[in-house]
């Protein structure tokens, strides 16, 4: 029976992306938690039928229902990667509903990242505190877990120092050094890097060496690689 688990982990991880996309289009006006959902377009509020995470864009063939506009795929793809993020997630248990929140604040640094090239602190806030709170992990660090962890975090010090790297990512790699393992946070960095890598490869041709990229849609996929292998 662990599918109708997973299929239910999957359809929770789809509808909370979802409101990720909805939390970060409106999160300077912060209308997001009563305001309904609207057309990008022609505005009209959508209903329920229309917000079904992914397979509303299937059924609609990927146009908004009253003014025949193409919605971006990016929408199905993050309901997608969220849904892939929350399948192995124990609900039933403090750590798991934790982990919920953690994904879910990196998935806002994600989205935000990818739009603007940043993200508010505030988004990931309660996965700051969070991480606070399993602090006590840090006195637990055993020297294998420091020589993990202290090489990468100089180098990511040192890039952020000379400007290379923004500072979101040396505090996510500290949520996700301190909140799972530095283990755990450098096989995510890692899986982040070889996407980068793989798509920078394919795209090589038209990626200009100055452009600036927003890593965290990385490092969340990243994520999701190391949770599922978990
Ligand atoms: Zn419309």
């Amino acid at each position: 029976m662990a599918w109708i688990y997973q299929l239910t982990n999957f359809l929770i991880g789809t509808c909370l992306a979802s409101h990720a996309c909805v939390v970060c289009d409106r999160f300077d006006t912060g209308d997001f938690i009563w305001g309904r959902s609207r057309c990008d377009f022609c505005l009209t509020k959508l209903t329920l039928v229309d917000e079904l995470p992914i397979l509303s864009y299937c059924f609609l063939h990927g146009k908004c229902r009253y003014c025949q506009r193409s919605i971006s795929v990016k929408l199905p793809l993050i309901e997608f990667l969220g849904g892939l993020a929350y399948l192995k997630i124990d609900f039933s248990q403090m750590t798991g509903i934790a982990t919920a929140i953690v994904i879910f604040c990196l998935l806002l640094a994600a989205i935000s990242d990818y739009d603007r090239l940043e993200f508010h602190l505030a988004m990931i806030f309660p996965a700051l505190l969070l991480t606070l709170l399993r602090f006590k992990h840090l006195f637990k660090l055993q020297l294998g877990d420091l020589i993990e962890l202290i090489p990468i975090l100089l180098v990511l010090l040192f890039y952020t120092m000379q400007k290379k790297l923004g500072s979101g990512d040396l505090i996510i790699y500290l949520i996700l050094a301190f909140f799972f393992t530095p283990h755990f946070a450098n096989l995510v960095f890692l899986f982040g890097s070889f996407l980068l890598l793989f798509q920078f490869f394919l795209k090589r041709k038209t990626w200009s060496l100055q452009k600036q990229i927003a890593f965290v849609p990385y490092i969340f996929v990243g994520l999701i690689i190391q949770l599922l292998l978990q």
